[in-house]
């Protein structure tokens, strides 16, 4: 069978030798139960959170004190679970660099108010809006480090007197984090950490604060214990997922390839005489690429023509158009490779 590259923005390709090992595994993890049929309170399921926790701290260098939440209802109930939670004087800043984030602002405006420091939907987000120079009485700063359908990521942070919040979905664990810089972080877990449905939050545990809030929905009810049944084949997948990251030897090496694929194919698209890349400059994320002819109909001609040579997903998110390549953690450099020899194929051939 031809190989398949998957492009997707997420749920993203997972490692293939995971994969294997969890089909492996499905119907027997233990003396004839599957994982999915096993009590999250048992102590070998114990054993599997404990472990995946062991390695996040690990991987991203987590301090003992932030805590780590393994919670449901995607980065999305995050949109609304941060400002619920951070609430103190209810003005939270945020920085409007794409969808998401324009998103994450009209969740938080239920809960205060919302002031928005810079924006660049004015040039359809293919830039970044720079840090507030100043910010003092507000809650928290709330950046998406890495805009997934846009394609730009912040590489630098601003030394504020508040704590910054940001949105990691798609850059965790395929780029260093510095950790002790946040206040909080939280990622969806359906790019480079496992199946959809599993929602990541690491928060610094000062700023944990009991609140009158449903009880899922507040963050001091999921500290140090599963408040209720969480998504247990999810959190399992993650565990080795999150073992192979440890095994390929860790964030650095996975940055360390993802600088080398996003760069060849970066570089092709600047070199190309019909492709070329929506972000310019070193605001160009490395792990989701938006890419184009310029013309809406030869995009898809694209899309058709590397789908036939088994390079799929490559149409950009539904609300933009144009071409999207997603390079996460288990897309192998080889398929970077195909992709650029595939677009140099229909360059010569594939318009008629
Ligand atoms: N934030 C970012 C940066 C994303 O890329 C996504 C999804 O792709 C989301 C938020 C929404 O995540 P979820 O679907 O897990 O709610």
């Amino acid at each position: 069978m031809a190989v398949i590259y998957n492009f997707s923005a997420g749920p993203g390709v997972l490692p293939e030798p995971v994969l294997r090992e969890v089909q492996a595994e499905f119907l027997s993890y233990k003396q004839g139960v599957s994982i999915v049929e096993m009590s999250h309170r048992s102590d070998t399921f114990a054993t599997i959170v404990e472990q995946l926790e062991a390695r996040l701290r690990r991987l991203m260098q987590i301090p003992d004190d932030y805590a780590v939440l393994f919670l449901q209802g995607g980065a999305t109930l995050q949109f609304s679970m941060v400002p619920m939670n951070l609430r103190e004087s209810g003005r939270f800043v945020y920085l409007d660099s794409g969808i998401w984030s324009k998103k994450a602002i009209a969740d938080a405006k239920h809960y205060g108010d919302v002031v928005v420091a810079g924006s660049s939907a004015a040039v359809k987000y293919r830039d970044l809006p720079a840090w507030p120079k100043t910010i003092s009485d507000v809650d928290y700063l709330h950046v998406t480090l890495n805009n997934t359908i846009e394609g730009t990521r912040y590489t630098e942070l601003p030394d504020t007197g508040v704590p910054i919040v940001a949105d990691v979905s798609s850059n965790i664990l395929a780029e260093a984090i510095d950790v002790k810089r946040y206040g909080l972080l939280y990622a969806g877990a359906q790019k480079n950490i496992g199946p959809a449905g599993l929602t990541l939050v690491i928060i610094r545990r000062d700023l944990i604060v009991d609140r009158d809030l449903p009880s899922y929905l507040a963050y001091s009810k999921h500290v140090d214990t599963l408040l209720n049944t969480p998504s247990t084949f999810n959190l399992y997948v993650a565990e080795r997922v999150l073992a192979w990251v440890e095994g390929e030897g860790g964030v650095e090496a996975m940055e360390r390839r993802n600088v080398e694929k996003s760069g060849l194919f970066y570089d092709a698209l600047d070199a190309s005489p019909l492709f070329h890349a929506v972000v310019s400059g070193k605001q160009r994320s490395l792990t989701n690429i938006p890419f184009t002819t310029g013309d809406a109909e030869t995009d898809r001609a694209f899309q058709r023509f590397a789908e036939a040579r088994g390079l799929i997903e490559l149409g950009g998110h539904r609300s933009v158009g144009g071409l999207r390549a997603s390079l996460y953690n288990a897309m192998p450099l080889e398929g970077v490779k195909r992709l650029i020899d595939v677009m140099h194929e229909f360059e010569q051939e594939g318009q008629d």
